[in-house]
């Protein structure tokens, strides 16, 4: 069982990402400018290079896209919302990716408003992110569970997965740009995810059990309805709700 949270001194300095950044481009450049002085050189027939090629230039675009979305200039279009109404598009979102990986998922929420103070897409993008890190943790298929509650001054949105579950070493280690335990990942999405939630004056909590699954919450403040006078809320009889 390992807990942790994660503040600023996660968040990452300009210059260090830009290294980063360098350098996990430079790599897969390098071995596509070597496919190709091959094939120019003859000694090698260019089809048999094309699926690797074609996989480098898909790393380069992920890691470029990920980083505009980081770099962004932020139009801030803050605004209370009731936290469950983004969820659920969320979670209507990813549903087809889940079902293509055998999940199904579960999506629970308080019965009232849970207003929250912020850029939904940006808040949407953090539960994207840390709900497709659940999925992609659970190649086997199971549940997923999402849910959403207010507790005293915060509102938890939390999602539970059935996957692996994350050893303590490796759990120091996300958030750090560029970590990342998969063929195909960036090392990225849990970074931005922390930035966000923090520019939210917020915060992200992990709880990992080896073998069990893995419980991450993402924590933000909790709007007073005073402030949150007039903002739409959530539809009463969601096709989600359980
Ligand atoms: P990526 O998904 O591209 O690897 P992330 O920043 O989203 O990058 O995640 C970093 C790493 O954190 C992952 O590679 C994985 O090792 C670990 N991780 C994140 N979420 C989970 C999870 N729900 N279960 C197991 N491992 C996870
Ligand atoms: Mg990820």
């Amino acid at each position: 069982n390992e807990e942790l949270l994660i503040n600023s001194e996660k968040l990452y300095v300009a210059g260090q990402l830009a290294a980063g950044i360098a350098h996990e481009i430079r790599n897969p450049l390098t071995s596509l400018k070597g496919f190709l002085q091959l094939m120019a050189s003859g000694r090698a027939s260019s089809s048999q290079y094309f699926e690797i090629m074609k996989s480098e230039l898909t790393r380069i675009e992920a890691i470029v896209s990920e980083m505009l979305m980081l770099s962004k200039p932020q139009v801030y279009e803050l605004a209370v919302k009731d936290i469950r109404s983004i969820v659920n598009d969320t979670v209507i979102l990813l549903e087809a990716q889940a079902i293509m990986h055998g999940i199904v998922l579960e999506f629970k929420h308080d019965e009232f408003p849970l207003w929250v103070n912020g850029v939904e897409n940006q808040i949407k993008q953090v539960i994207i992110n840390i709900m497709k890190n659940a999925i992609e943790a659970m190649p086997d298929g199971g549940t997923i569970t999402v849910s959403c509650f207010g507790e005293g001054d915060t509102v938890t949105v939390r999602v539970v997965d059935e996957g692996p579950g994350i050893p303590g070493e490796q759990l120091q280690k996300m958030g750090q740009p560029f970590y990342t335990t998969k063929d195909k990942g960036t090392g990225l999405g849990l970074m931005v995810s922390y930035k966000i939630v923090d520019n939210h004056k917020g915060m992200i909590r992990v709880d990992s059990h080896l073998g069990t699954g893995t419980t991450m919450d993402i924590i933000f403040p909790l709007v007073d309805r005073e402030s949150a006078a007039g903002e739409a809320g959530f539809p009463d009889s969601s096709p989600k709700d359980h």
